[in-house]
């Protein structure tokens, strides 16, 4: 199955390339019980991969449309969103310039070197500034005029971001092979899986926290549900050019959060998660990064190894992507 590439900018044809996107059942004795397929969203796009892309295509097409020449963003060194944010500039015709937090190191990160092969421009700002990057007025206190320019925050975390994950949700609905009893999708922001829980029109959704979140995950995915069911139609949806089904505003899933598979907080990845995206690996022949889709089938291997799901449950496994920040591990 090899990655397709997003060739233009427009909805229709995107909405043509994610519903072309394969899925795949998994064949591995690591969940003893349930019926598990895989949707591989790392095959959308060689660059422009998995939920990113997703969380960019209503950014990208409403900066078309105000004629911004530029976009600006702001990410980690490793970061899925800044990589995916340059290979679409690029793609394109957008110029780039990535925040990054910190100063630029002596040796630039794989993703780094990527972003800037692709064009982006940097501004390494400090802990302090990097810590208002949501605040109004956090570009022109960098000096950075934002005339002509879209920004977009960490991780594609905005109402646009939210559209195309929703839009992801009623794709799943109109492709999928089966009738998936659960969804399943690894969760940053929780973005995705808000955008999902309101996409989908009968399947509840669950989400596997990557990091030592508190709280602020729920909270957020509460946010972004809210936001999205109260959110006025796009013009797609009104029935003009792309119209997916039109969003029921009513409708909206069930979120269920998982918070005990993030293996010690965001990037961390104990030997036990290794061994066990290895075994993935090799039993299902799919690759995974350690990041979030690594912890997302942890989280469902262990919870279906205890017990806790129906054995006549059928998931739908989310493959978000990321697999450019495999580049940050070293072989053990
Ligand atoms: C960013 C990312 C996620 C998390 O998405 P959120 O919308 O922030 O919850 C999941 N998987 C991959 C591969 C990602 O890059």
């Amino acid at each position: 199955m090899p990655p397709r590439y997003l060739t233009s900018l427009n909805l229709q044809a995107f909405i043509q390339a994610a519903s072309e996107v394969p899925y795949q059942k998994i064949e591995s004795d690591l969940f003893p019980g349930i019926e598990l397929w895989i949707r591989r969203d790392d095959l959308l796009d060689p660059l422009i991969s998995g939920n990113k892309a997703y969380k960019l295509i209503y950014n990208l097409i409403a900066a078309r449309e105000q004629g911004a020449d530029t976009l600006i963003t702001c990410g980690g060194a490793w970061s899925n969103h800044l990589h995916a944010t340059a290979a679409a500039g690029a793609r394109f015709g957008f110029r780039t310039l990535g925040i990054i937090r910190g100063e630029r190191p002596r040796l630039s990160s794989a993703t780094l070197r990527d972003a800037e092969r692709f064009g982006m421009e940097f501004r390494f700002v400090s802990r302090e500034q990097y810590h208002s990057r949501n605040h109004p007025g956090f570009l022109e206190q960098l000096n950075i005029d934002p005339a002509e320019a879209v920004y977009l925050p960490e991780g594609g975390a905005n109402l646009a971001g939210a559209r195309g994950a929703q839009l992801l949700g009623k794709i799943i609905d109109k492709t999928c092979p089966i009738r998936f009893s659960q969804v399943w999708v690894a969760c940053g922001t929780g973005v995705t899986v808000a955008g999902l829980s309101t996409g989908l029109k009968a399947t509840p959704v669950y989400g596997v926290e990557v990091l030592k979140a508190g709280h602020s995950i729920a909270r957020d995915t509460e946010y972004w549900s809210e936001r999205l069911q109260h959110a006025s139609p796009t013009r797609e949806e009104m029935g003009g050019e792309g119209a997916v089904d039109p969003i029921c505003r009513t409708s909206r899933q069930e979120i269920h959060l998982k918070n005990q598979y993030h293996c010690g907080g965001y990037a961390k990845c104990p030997h036990h998660l290794r061994a066990f995206q290895r075994e993935f690996e090799c039993q299902a022949g799919i690759p995974l990064d350690p990041v979030y889709t690594a912890k997302l089938m942890y989280g469902l291997c262990e919870t279906a190894r205890v017990g806790q799901l129906d054995a006549s449950a059928r998931i739908l496994a989310l493959h978000s992507g990321g697999l450019q920040g495999r580049r940050g591990f070293r072989p053990e």
